[in-house]
């Protein structure tokens, strides 16, 4: 199976991430496509891509570092984007959430960057991997990515880590976003700052539409939670998912990995 988003381009890995890899694929996660968050990780995640035959990258400005850019940052990540394993552009999008680490980068600020991320996209013809994370956020995306619908493809990309309310999440849809679940989908009740539990939006979204991401290091499903995570705990996400929907493990793993190729166009693995 595939996971869809993580970071094994990210500290956390530095050391062990051969392992993590050799891990991921013994329990039958195949594939693994890192996303960038700034033009150093992005670089990161293109390095590791050329490194391994089944790794591939996507790759952005996270809109938690919209306000520390470089004048070139557009230029630079357009050029990088060309890599033959450059996937797609993300995480990009509008993040409101009050982190104690990090506080809100100005709005305004992340609405520019990220219209800039779907100019790119359009440009390139590369899907998008949207980060959204507040309901006011995911809003504003939404309202942004109507206005531009122009720049939009006809599979125009995923909403990665999806959280929120069913009204956004069908205007989303509408729009012919697939929807990304993580590890926190195995938590208990409704997640801080949000409207709705999780389960309900897993429930709510058809299969044809859902792909399944661990956005390792962080949200490591339970009984995992609180530890490091890694691309092969999206066995449990799968299983999980199948509970819900009460539909075979087997038949979510086949049908998330096509919907990752749908997405994902230039995803191409030597069998
Ligand atoms: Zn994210
Ligand atoms: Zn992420």
């Amino acid at each position: 199976m595939i996971d869809a988003h993580c970071h094994l381009n990210f500290h956390s890995f530095e050391s062990d991430y051969d392992q993590v890899i050799k891990n991921a694929q013994a329990a039958g996660v195949k594939v693994i496509i890192n996303a960038g968050t700034q033009i150093n990780s992005s670089k990161k995640a293109i390095d590791l891509a050329g490194k391994h035959e089944n790794l591939f990258a996507v790759i952005a400005i996270h809109p938690h570092h919209a306000d520390k850019l470089e004048p070139a940052w557009l230029k630079e990540l357009e050029n990088l984007a060309k890599h033959p394993k450059v996937i797609g552009i993300g995480e990009c999008g509008l993040d409101y959430y009050n982190y104690q680490s990090n506080g809100i980068v100005d709005p305004s600020i992340q609405k520019k960057v990220f219209i800039k991320h779907m100019e790119l996209s359009h440009k390139l013809k590369l899907p998008l991997q949207i980060h959204s994370r507040d309901e006011n956020a995911r809003k504003d995306i939404l309202e942004i990515l109507y206005t531009h619908k122009n720049l939009l493809q006809t599979v125009p990309g995923m909403f990665h880590c999806v959280a929120g309310s069913k009204e956004l999440l069908k205007k989303a849809l509408d729009l012919g976003f697939y929807i990304g679940f993580d590890g926190n989908i195995t938590y208990k009740g409704v997640p801080q700052g949000e409207p709705l539990n999780l389960e309900e939006l897993v429930k709510y979204t058809p299969l044809d539409r859902i792909v399944v991401e661990t956005d390792s290091p962080y949200l490591s499903p339970i009984p995992y939670r609180g530890q490091r995570n890694e691309p092969k705990y999206a066995i449990i996400i799968a299983k999980f998912i199948a509970q819900l929907k009460n539909i075979p493990f087997e038949k979510i793993v086949e049908q998330t990995d096509k919907n990752v190729y749908t997405v994902f166009r230039k995803l191409k693995i030597k069998s």
